[in-house]
């Protein structure tokens, strides 16, 4: 026995052997010797201690690049089925681009374009030239701005009227918003980037017109409203809205996060920020606005001015990839056919019979196949996600896949090429209807197959 270990782990090939072989240079050819050589390293690491815990695998030099050119290929961006009912899944991509932003990008990103140029005039022009207008025509704004993402659209905003002046800035925000949105992005060290000290007032669960009024200086410069987002503080609260704030003389920066322009559940919409008198508002692109991930600021020209003036504003900036996206997405608005043409909103909205419907669909062809299992459909909550009230459950529907360890078939899934990414719970696989796409139906089916088979 022991001996047949030892001779089995001797047979292993050493990693320049691999490499030499003609299977192993192709791997470097596609994929770069550093990263290549790595995974052949890792596969035999992992052969040789799977024989040491006393398995037989199978070892040919071709196989081990096999098994190397799968763990690649499985690191690269690619599309994955999203069968969580999260549609606004930061970790799958958040938001899905519309067939014309799709087009846009293509079209940015194969062909030279006028991102910094204008046509007309034959000379210099500016890449938020058409970003701006759309921006400010739906939102009632006078200027516009487009960076990043929504964080760095706070700090810019912060830094920018920081920025203004000397002495000890300061940016007074309520305790209860002081948050965490994920990913390391927390307003207080957003703040003491930005080079402002931060004036906190009320509590965590109540703050006050007088708290904020109490604490304004000769050395404030704004105060910072911050939609809480991802978590709901309840019982014994009270708190300011931004109506309240602006007439205090000071500019209310107002990052409401998700950026709805439309109404959905009880998301603050952007429009309303700006009646409210917000000197600036800021949202992300790609949450409920089902465009590319992007910071978009708009608000008072003197203020979106200064931080397009900011260093920072350099460091941030959207690229021509990003701007394409967002004018189409923008477009579809404008010409209010967005909840028809925005896939993510088109699943956000989309009437519970539809993901019965799709969850039907999807049981029947799983039915059709003999794969052993126990398929039927349960009414399931699905979610809006990306840091847009977590708690804000949308009915759906869900196809529940039972009758084998739950666990292990939604890790083969997961191994599926696409990947299947659904839910354990309750002992089964659900497999919610509201985020599938079309073409998921056949990824699905093929998965489970996989899994099975
Ligand atoms: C999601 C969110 C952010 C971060 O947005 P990104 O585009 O991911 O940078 C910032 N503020 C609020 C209130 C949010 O909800």
């Amino acid at each position: 026995m022991e001996t047949g270990k030892s001779e089995r782990l001797r047979s292993l090939p050493a990693v320049d052997a691999v490499m030499r072989d003609q299977a192993g240079a192709a791997l470097a050819d596609r994929h770069g010797r550093a990263a290549a050589t790595s995974a052949v390293r890792g596969v035999l690491e992992d052969l040789r201690a799977r024989i040491s815990a006393g398995e037989e695998p199978a070892v040919t030099e071709s196989g081990v690049v096999a098994l190397a050119s799968k763990l690649l290929s499985g690191r690269s961006l690619r599309r994955v089925v999203n069968a969580t009912g999260v549609v606004l899944h930061t970790n799958l991509g958040r938001s899905v681009l519309s067939e014309a932003a799709v087009a846009a990008v293509v079209e940015a990103a194969t062909r030279y374009s006028n991102l910094e140029y204008d046509v007309a005039l034959g000379k210099r022009g500016s890449r938020y030239d058409r970003a701006v207008p759309l921006l400010t025509e739906l939102t009632g704004t006078e200027d516009a701005l487009v960076v990043n993402n929504c964080a760095g659209a706070t700090l810019l905003a912060l830094a920018a009227v920081v920025g203004e002046g000397g002495g000890e800035p300061e940016v007074i925000v309520s305790r209860g918003q002081l948050i965490e949105i994920g990913g390391g992005f927390r307003i207080p060290e957003v703040l003491a980037l930005s080079g402002a000290r931060l004036r906190e007032v009320g509590t965590t669960n109540r703050t006050r017109l007088s708290d904020y009024e109490e604490a304004i200086n000769e050395n404030t410069r704004a105060i910072l409203w911050v939609h809480p987002s991802n978590f709901e503080i309840q019982g014994f609260t009270e708190s300011v809205g931004v109506a309240e704030l602006a007439p205090l003389g000071l500019p209310v920066i107002a990052d409401v996060g998700s950026g709805a322009l439309i109404p959905f559940g009880d998301e603050p919409l952007v429009g309303d920020a700006v009646k409210d008198g917000a000197a600036l508002t800021i949202f992300s692109g790609d949450k409920l606005l089902g465009g590319p991930q992007a910071g978009i600021v708009v608000g008072d020209s003197s203020l979106v001015s200064a931080m397009r003036r900011h260093p920072l504003a350099r460091a941030l900036r959207a690229d021509k990839l990003c701007l394409a996206a967002l004018e189409a997405t923008l477009t579809s608005y404008l010409e209010d056919t967005a909840t028809q043409e925005l896939p993510t909103l088109r699943m956000l909205r989309a009437p519970e019979y539809e993901a019965r419907g799709v969850a039907e669909g999807l049981a029947l062809a799983l039915s059709r196949e003999d794969f052993g299992l126990e398929v039927d459909v349960a009414p399931s909550v699905a979610r809006s996600g990306g840091g847009t009230l977590p708690l804000y459950e949308i009915p759906s529907f869900a196809v529940r896949l039972g009758g084998v360890e739950a666990k292990t078939l939604a890790e083969k899934m997961r191994a599926s090429d696409p990947p299947v990414v659904g839910r354990v719970h309750e002992g089964r696989v659900w497999l919610d209807a509201r985020t599938l796409l079309p073409g998921d139906e056949e990824a699905v089916v093929a998965a489970v197959r996989g899994a099975l088979g």
